[in-house]
């Protein structure tokens, strides 16, 4: 399993979630590459441990674990990953995307 950040983080972005990661799999983080035009942040499934920090620190409830995933928001499992994936411009495509598809 692994953790996922959801739609609320969008145009939240105070990234507390960066900060408590123990293994720093949440990017991109201040100071990283993208971290001013990146839209959300996004969790990296093949480092993430499952620790549930990040659940606690989001002031909005967009971190959770995959298995708790509403329906709505089903694709942002495959968003998170799809960033660490196919990088940055595939990630954001994707949430670009779904916010076009709800309007
Ligand atoms: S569950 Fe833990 S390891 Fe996974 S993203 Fe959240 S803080 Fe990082
Ligand atoms: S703490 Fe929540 S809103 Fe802030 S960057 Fe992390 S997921 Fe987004």
């Amino acid at each position: 399993m692994a953790y996922v950040i959801t739609e609320p983080c969008i145009g939240t972005k105070d990234t507390s979630c960066a900060d408590v990661c123990p293994v720093d799999c949440i990017h991109p983080a201040p100071g990283e590459e993208h971290a001013d035009e990146s839209t959300m942040l996004y969790i990296d499934p093949s480092e993430c441990i499952d620790c549930d920090a990040c659940v606690e620190a989001c002031p909005v409830d967009a971190t959770m674990a995959e298995d708790d995933v509403p329906a709505q928001w089903e694709v942002f499992k495959e968003i998170n990953r799809v960033y660490f994936e196919q990088g940055h411009e595939a990630g954001e495509q994707m949430v670009k995307e779904y916010l076009a598809a709800k309007a």
